[in-house]
Order: C-alpha cells, then structure tokens, then sequence
C-alpha cells in the first residue's frame, strides 16, 4: 500500500505494558503515528489512557503470537512479560510471545520492509561469568530452568532476528536492556524495586531473597526510552546487540535500604530464599552505546527512585 501520510506509522507491540507507555508517549510527542499491539497479558489500559483521545494514538487488542498485517514504517517489538512472577506464570506462552511473536513481527517487517527493533534483555547472559557484561560475551544460561522460557526464548528471538537480518536484508536492531524502573511498573509484578517500594509504602516487611550481596544496576525508565530512540536511527549497518542500561551496580541490600530512606518507612528487612538461577551480579558494558549513540543514563539511582514512589503514592498504595 503507498503510503499517503507524511507521518511516520510506528508500531509498538507491548505497548501497554511499562516501558511500551513511554515509548508510545515519547513517539507521539515527536510526531509520529502510533499503533499499541497489546494482548494485556502484563500489561493495562491505564498506562495508556491518557493517550487514547490523541487521534494519532491507535491501540489493537491483539496476541502476536498469531499473525498480524498492517502497513508500518517502524517496528519496536517489545511484547513479552518481563518480571519472573509473569513470565513463569504461563512459560509456554512466554515462550510462544517470544518465539512466534518475533518470527510474526518478522514477516510483517519483512513484508513491508520495515526497520524493526527487538526489545532483548541482559537475561540472554544469565548467570554470567564475566563482569561487566560486553555484548561479545555469549553468556551462561540454564536451558531446563525455571527462568529458561524468558532466557532461551530472547536467545532464540536474538537468532532470527539475525537470521531474517542475513537471509531477507532485514534492517534490525537488538537492544539488550538491563533492569529498567519507574513509574507505570505494576504494582505486583514482583520485581525488586517495584516490591520495594510497595512494601515500604505499606509498611510491611522488606522481602531481600538471599543474603542481598547479589547486584544489580539500575537504569530509569526516561534513559532507556531515548536509547531506544536513538539506537533506532542509527544507519543501518548497526545491528546491535547492544547493552542499555546503567552501569552503576547496587547490591540488593543497598537498594532496600535506600527505599526505606527515602520513604521514611519502619518497615524491617527480612530475609526469604532466593529463587532458582538468580544472577548473583549484572551490570551493563555500554562502551558501545556511548559510543554509536553518544547516549549516557543521565539518572541517578535516588531521583529515579523518588519519582517512582511519587508515582506508587499517587497511585494510593499503602493509603489509609
Ligand atoms: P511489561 O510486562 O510491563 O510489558 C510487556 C507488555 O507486553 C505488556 O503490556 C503485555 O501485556 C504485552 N504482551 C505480553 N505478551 C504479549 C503477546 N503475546 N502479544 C501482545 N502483547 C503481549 O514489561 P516491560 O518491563 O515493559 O518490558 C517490555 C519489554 O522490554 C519486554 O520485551 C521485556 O522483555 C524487555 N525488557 C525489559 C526490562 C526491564 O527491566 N523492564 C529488561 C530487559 C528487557
Ligand atoms: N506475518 C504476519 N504479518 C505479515 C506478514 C507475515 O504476521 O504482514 C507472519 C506470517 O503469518 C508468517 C510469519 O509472519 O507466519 C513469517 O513470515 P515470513 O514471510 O517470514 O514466512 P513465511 O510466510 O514464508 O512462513
Ligand atoms: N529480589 C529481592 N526481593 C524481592 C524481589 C526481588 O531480593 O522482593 C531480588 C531477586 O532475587 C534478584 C533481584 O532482586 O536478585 C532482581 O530481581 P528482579 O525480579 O527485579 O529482576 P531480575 O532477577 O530479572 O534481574
């Protein structure tokens, strides 16, 4: 179909899910035309209800995993849960949205020539033995484990990506995106700072599983957005994968600690065990994106974390 408007036509599949929200707001407030995929799965329609009277902002209920045909310029491909509580909810579909979902988004970029963009993630490392993570690091992963529907299916979604790169001249682009936070993470999705701040707020018990020496390096959700845009205008030679994410590593203790500080609350820290095939230590190498997209998070840990519980105020968590 010839393209008639002047707008570009971007797709984001996962679109009503965290990080989708603010893509869809940061396309729409550059101009373009969006159309939010989303089958809700993790995902609600109230991170996107401010959006919905804008008449360049188009949400399709649809499930990737089966076939979808629209005419589109760009694609972010972003539809997967992401938490651990979510994706080991239905691992076969988790498995599903990233296997058939991404060789569906594929034969849509392929059929429209689109540019189109996998949301992968650090996971594809695993449990890594080298550290910091360089993206030429193949990683260390459980393929039988409880988080290798996640895992093995964004390696797998990683190598057609690659694979329709190659064979049909595909513009791609893979992201690896490190543990990202902010406001619109859903309440109880079960992810470390998301928790945090819930319990905080609520004054129960801070729940650290292990010892909380494990680390993490957390990135705020604003700097992940625009390293997503700007990884998506490179030339076309750039592939990726890239790390994105922040490089400044915490321990789980010191984030539980920093959210007790800035919300003031009572609550203890309990100790509960730690899930299976937990990475003991994850922190981005993002020489290359500062490099080819001259990106740096700009972000640091206690003013992401103070909006983040502004957001979970509002909200009404932990109101009485
Ligand atoms: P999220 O769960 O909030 O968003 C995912 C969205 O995808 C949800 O709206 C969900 O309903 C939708 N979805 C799931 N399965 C679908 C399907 N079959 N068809 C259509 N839509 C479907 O998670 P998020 O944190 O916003 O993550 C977005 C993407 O970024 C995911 O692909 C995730 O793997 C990746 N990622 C996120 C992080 C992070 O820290 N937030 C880190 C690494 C990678
Ligand atoms: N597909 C889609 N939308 C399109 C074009 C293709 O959902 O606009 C799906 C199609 O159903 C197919 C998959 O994408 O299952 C892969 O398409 P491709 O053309 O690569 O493979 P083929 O159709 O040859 O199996
Ligand atoms: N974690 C924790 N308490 C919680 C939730 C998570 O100690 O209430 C730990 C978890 O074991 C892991 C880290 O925090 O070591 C990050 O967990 P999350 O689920 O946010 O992300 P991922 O493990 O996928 O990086």
């Amino acid at each position: 179909m010839p393209k008639i408007a002047n707008r570009r036509r971007t797709l984001v599949t996962g679109g009503a899910g965290f990080l989708g929200s603010h893509l869809c707001e940061r396309l729409l407030e550059r101009g373009d035309d969006v159309l939010c995929v989303d089958n809700f799965y993790s995902g609600t329609k109230d991170n996107i209800a401010h959006l919905l009277a804008n008449p360049h902002f188009e949400l399709v209920r649809h499930d990737i995993t089966f076939p979808l045909y629209l005419e589109v310029d760009e694609i972010y491909n972003l539809g997967c849960p992401a938490s651990p509580i979510h994706y080991q909810y239905d691992p076969v579909q988790t498995t599903k949205t990233s296997v058939h979902g991404s060789i569906n988004m594929l034969g849509l970029a392929k059929r429209v020539r689109a540019r189109i963009l996998q949301a992968s993630t650090s996971e594809v490392y695993g449990d890594p033995e080298v550290h910091p993570q360089l993206e030429s690091y193949w990683g260390n992963v459980n393929p039988i484990g409880t988080r290798a529907c996640y895992d093995e299916a964004k390696r797998c979604a990683e190598t057609l990506f690659f694979d329709y790169h190659r064979q049909h001249k595909l513009e791609i682009k893979v992201a690896r995106i490190f543990n990202t936070y902010g406001p619109r993470m859903h309440p109880n999705d079960g992810r470390v700072v998301s928790n945090f701040i819930v319990q905080a707020l609520r004054g129960e018990p801070i729940t650290v599983y292990g010892s909380g020496g494990q680390t993490r390096s957390f990135c705020y959700v604003d700097d992940l957005i625009e390293a997503l845009l700007r990884f998506m205008q490179t030339p076309a030679e750039h592939t990726g994968p890239l790390n994105v994410g922040n490089p400044k590593e915490f321990t789980i203790l010191e984030l539980a600690e920093r959210v007790i500080n800035l919300t003031g609350a009572k609550s203890k820290i309990v100790h509960q065990p730690l899930p299976s095939d937990d990475p003991a230590q994850r922190q981005p190498d993002i020489a290359a994106a500062r490099k080819l997209i001259d990106w740096e998070p700009l972000t640091p840990l206690e003013a992401g974390l103070e909006k983040t519980i502004e957001y979970f105020r509002a909200q009404g968590v932990g109101a009485r």
